[in-house]
């Protein structure tokens, strides 16, 4: 009788144990009669105590398959007579069914916080979107009238692989202007730049590699990293981005094969990785032949720097993936961006994607194409970044009016994020519980790390949320930080009298 025990499963020993039993009298591998091994036996041969597997069989028991007999031992029991009705619609076991890969995506801070900041019920600083009503009419009236002139049109049909060649050579001529060499071949149009992290992990990584990634980083590049198997290294930031000195170091020790950065406004810290750096990192990728994922998707939104030449303007030896969105400046709901590499890394990634969602969606790129095609980009965007300026500022001021002592952040120069330091002995995922009390969130900092780090910090999103709702939540926030902070100070000396002083 095999049965083979998950000692990292949630599912304790014993259940795992009479599950797998239970499965082998339904599936009749184990006959009506036929007699279990004692139960200390089977404890040495599964290496637990005798206690568990005694736990096992009764429960088993319990449930009328099995049942002990004088000078027998224990015998399954037929089940057709006795036993639970065999042909009962019974849901698959899952603990058992899903591949070790799924257990990567089961961040249980995700799963519990994005609920939590779902915006039909609170103030939601949690997001990292336009607030829809703010985002542009997409030009689904002249979709419709193409399609009704024309029922074969390329809205309703199958495109290439990388998305509509029309298309691709906007988006060339659009990243030629930041000094980016590109031709339309260059260019894979993707359903979100997240796709775009996740294919090119999928045909650089093998389980073992090395990722580098900023810390704090964004937390579903993360977890396209760990699907892939990779063992994920944390270079830390500061006000210019990424340590270089520190990734030098790290350069020395281990040979990382991908860097995933995010130099323009990262996500969360909206930090903008300086010229030298940017310089630095990119000699450093070629002299150690690393692969740089450069996620650009905040790059839009400079409220007051001069824009600085993205990592794929500063290389011309093919070590950059470069990924930008529509999802902040169109439209989320669009799932649409896209990937310029060196044509070789573009093949690589359309042989990959066959097998998965086989093109980009061909409505969303008819909208997006027609968009940029009849909208004048420049000033749209600098439409956009003044929005977010007045927010971003309003939201400023508003942490400085209430911000209890010890609560400390950087006023950002682009992004749409504020990147908040909590005093020291408060804690973001209590925080946003006391403030969810009061509807409204935020998301808490440890999805951001790998380590416990981020426990002291929140980032704060501005575009979302109106003017009104700014006010309102931050002084909220800041209300249950103090409230926090001062709870915990009296703990702390409530606590420190309890002492009993030798
Ligand atoms: N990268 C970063 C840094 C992001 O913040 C996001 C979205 N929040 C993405 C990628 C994914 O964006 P998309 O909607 O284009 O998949």
């Amino acid at each position: 009788m095999e049965i083979l025990l998950d000692k990292n499963l949630k599912m304790p020993i014993y259940i795992q144990i009479a599950e797998q039993i239970k499965t082998q009298i339904i599936t009749k591998e184990l006959l009506p009669g036929m007699s279990l091994p004692p139960e200390r036996k089977l404890a040495t041969q599964l290496g637990v105590n005798r206690s568990t597997v005694l736990n096992a069989y009764n429960s088993l028991k319990q449930e009328g398959y099995i049942e002990a007999q004088v000078g027998r031992g224990t015998i399954v029991v037929s089940t057709e007579e006795s036993g639970p009705d065999i042909n009962e619609v019974k849901e698959p076991c899952w603990s058992q069914l899903f591949n070790l890969q799924v257990k990567e995506f089961d961040n249980l801070l995700m799963r519990d916080t994005l609920p939590l900041i779902n915006p039909d019920h609170v103030i939601s600083f949690g997001l990292g979107i336009a607030n829809p009503d703010e985002e542009p009419l997409l030009p689904f009236e002249e979709l419709a009238k193409e399609v009704a002139t024309n029922p074969r049109c390329k809205a309703l049909t199958l495109t290439p692989i990388g998305g509509y060649q029309s298309l691709r050579t906007i988006l060339a001529a659009s990243v030629r202007k930041k000094s980016i060499p590109c031709v339309a071949e260059q260019v894979m149009v993707v359903t979100g730049s997240q796709q775009g992290i996740d294919l090119a992990t999928r045909i650089l990584i093998e389980p073992g590699d090395i990722v580098v990634v900023e810390a704090p980083t964004y937390f579903l590049g993360l977890q396209s990293f760990r699907a892939a198997g990779a063992r994920i290294m944390e270079v830390p930031t500061d006000r210019n981005g990424m340590r270089i000195d520190q990734l030098e170091l790290l350069l020395k020790r281990y040979h990382p094969k991908m860097i995933y950065t995010m130099p323009n406004y990262q996500n969360p810290s909206s930090v903008c990785m300086s010229l030298d750096r940017r310089k630095r990192l990119v000699e450093l990728a070629q002299k150690h032949d690393i692969m740089i994922i450069e996620d650009d998707v905040y790059g839009e939104f400079h409220y007051e720097n001069e824009e600085l030449p993205a990592l794929a303007a500063l290389d011309r030896s093919g070590h950059v993936i470069y990924l930008k969105t529509f999802s902040k400046c169109i439209s989320p709901g669009l799932r649409l961006g896209y990937m310029v590499a060196h044509k070789k890394i573009i093949e690589t990634c359309s042989l990959v994607r066959q097998g998965e969602d086989v093109h980009p969606n061909s409505i969303s790129q008819w909208l997006v194409e027609y968009f940029l095609s009849h909208t004048d980009m420049d000033s749209y965007l600098a439409d956009v970044c003044e929005r977010n300026r007045k927010k971003r500022d309003l939201m400023n001021e508003e942490i400085l009016k209430y911000a209890p002592s010890g609560m400390t952040f950087v006023k950002p120069k682009g992004g749409i994020y504020i990147w908040c330091r909590l005093p020291d002995n408060v804690n973001a995922s209590k925080l946003l519980e006391a403030t969810l009390k009061r509807n409204v969130a935020f998301m808490p900092g440890n999805t951001f790390f790998l380590s416990e780090e981020g426990e002291h910090y929140i980032r704060l999103n501005f575009s979302y949320p109106k003017a009104a709702q700014i006010r309102e939540g931050i002084r909220v926030i800041c209300e249950e930080t103090r409230y926090l902070s001062q709870s915990k100070k009296s703990e702390e000396i409530h606590n420190s009298e309890l002492v009993p002083l030798y």
